[in-house]
Parts: structure tokens; sequence; C-alpha cells
């Protein structure tokens, strides 16, 4: 059996109960070097076998689960964040199921949902924007043709940039044609580890900030209004609104 689970954004006590008890019970665990912190694996038992995928190839880290698969040797596979974001988490799958290798998804909290924690904001605020954008700029792998950041930032909703960080100038530029030019900016380096750091800005300054900050890389740039102080109070808490679970007050 692989389990792939989710080790969350980089403080250890932000990976689930379920994800800590495979990790702690796995005789193989294969982490992704590059982004998951090690702590994650401190309860790993005596005697189990790390791997770092970060410098192996999809090929190499299929091999390793076939040869524990073989032995009847439990697998843990250990992605940042959560793994359906950017976590090339579905060859994996796919090729388990073509070698008839059960598996099971645990999730994690993903750097995105850390990113709003550390700078205490909801994405969602009401006459401002309801929707949310995940997305990364174009790098060696290629943006699908409807899916240009320009395009996506016609909507001005919360938009969350991954794996982008070292392109913020370009990004700005292109943000800027659809968002104002002053839209709030916050850029979380490695957020809920112990040297995070955060850098605030709007589209014209952002840029600059960040570098002066010597931030290169393990960033998520989120833009958009949220990060502003204006919107409207919610339905769901409103007084003299009617919900499933409590009556409104007529006032
Ligand atoms: N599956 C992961 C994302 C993997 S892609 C998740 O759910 O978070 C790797 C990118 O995620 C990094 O380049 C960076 O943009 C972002 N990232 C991952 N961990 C981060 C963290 N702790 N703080 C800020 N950004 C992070």
């Amino acid at each position: 059996m692989v389990s792939f689970i989710g080790a969350g954004p980089g403080d250890p006590e932000l990976l689930t109960i379920k994800g800590k008890r495979i990790i702690d019970s796995a005789d193989v665990i294969i982490y992704a070097g590059s982004l998951v912190n090690p702590q994650v694996l401190s309860g790993a038992k005596e005697g189990a076998v790390i791997y770092n995928s970060a410098v192996m190839n999809l090929d190499e880290v299929l091999e390793v689960m076939k040869a524990a698969e073989e032995k009847g040797l439990k697998v843990a596979r250990v992605h940042t964040g959560d793994p359906a974001i950017y976590g090339a988490h579905r060859e994996q799958m796919d090729r388990l199921d073509e070698l008839g290798i059960a598996y099971e998804v645990i999730p994690g909290v993903s750097s995105f949902l850390a990113t709003a924690a550390v700078l205490k904001k909801e994405y969602t605020l009401p006459g401002v924007s309801q929707t949310v954008i995940l997305t990364r700029m174009e790098g060696r792998t290629p943006m699908p043709p409807k899916e240009k950041l320009l395009d996506l930032a016609q909507h001005n909703a919360t938009m969350i940039i991954f794996l982008s960080v070292g392109m913020l100038e370009e990004m700005s530029e292109i943000l800027r044609q659809a968002y104002r030019p002053k839209t709030p900016v916050a850029v979380v380096y490695k957020a809920t580890w112990e040297d995070q750091k955060i850098v605030y800005g709007d589209l014209t300054n952002i840029a600059a900030r960040v570098k002066e900050a010597g931030i290169r890389k393990t960033a998520l740039t989120v833009v958009g209004d949220f990060l502003g102080d204006e919107y409207e109070l919610s339905k769901l808490y409103d007084k003299t609104f009617t919900t499933e679970f409590r009556k409104g007050v007529t006032e």
C-alpha cells in the first residue's frame, strides 16, 4: 500500500493526525526533499528507509514503490502542502494503477491556506471577491492557451500565484494591465517555517521590495483587495438574516 500524504506547508504541527500516524508507521518514506520540512519525518520508526525524491525521476520513485510492495512494506509518499496542488502525484497514481498497486491520498494544508493564516486574511470577502484563482506563471511548464495570466486577471478576483516569485517583475507588469496598479500584493516566503518572511506592497513596488528582501523561491504571491480594509459584512452572521440554524432578528 502506498499512502500519498500532504505534509502541510512547513510547521510540523500542521501535518494531519492521520498523515503523521502513517508516516510514523511506514517502512519506506519517499519525501519531496526540496520543500517538505524534515521535521515532519521526525517520528519515523527505526529502520524506516527514507528517500529524497528531489534527486529521483518518476521511474526511480516507482521502482522504490514497486520493490516495497513486493516485500509487503508500507510506503509513505510525502508531498508538500496538499498533493493535489502542483504535486505531480497524478502521474504516480496512474503508474500504480497500471501496476495494480493500491494507494490512498491523505490531504494536507496547502501553502496557500497557510499563507492566508499567517497574513490573517480571508480570501473571499463579500463585496470584494468571492472567487480565488490559483495559478502560476509560465515557466518550463507551458500554460494552456486559455489560462494566460492576463486573461485570468480580468476577473480582478483574489489571485494566488505559485512557483513564480522569481518572475515577479514580469508578473506585476501583466497584472497591472488588469488590476488597479495600487492593488495590494503580499509575498509570503516559507509560510509557517521558522524563517518565514512576509513582504507587502502593491503592483507597482512589490517586485523591488521582494528583490530587496532576497526572496527568490518557495514563496507565494497573493494579489487582491482582500488584503485591504474595505468589505461588506457577511450574511452568515448578519443578525437580521435567518439561516438554517439561526432565526434573524427583525428590527
Ligand atoms: N503542493 C504544494 C505546492 C507545490 S508547488 C502546496 O499545496 O502548497 C511549490 C510551490 O508552492 C513553491 O514554489 C511556492 O510557490 C509554494 N509553496 C510551497 N510551500 C510554501 C510555503 N511554506 N510558503 C510559501 N509558498 C510555498
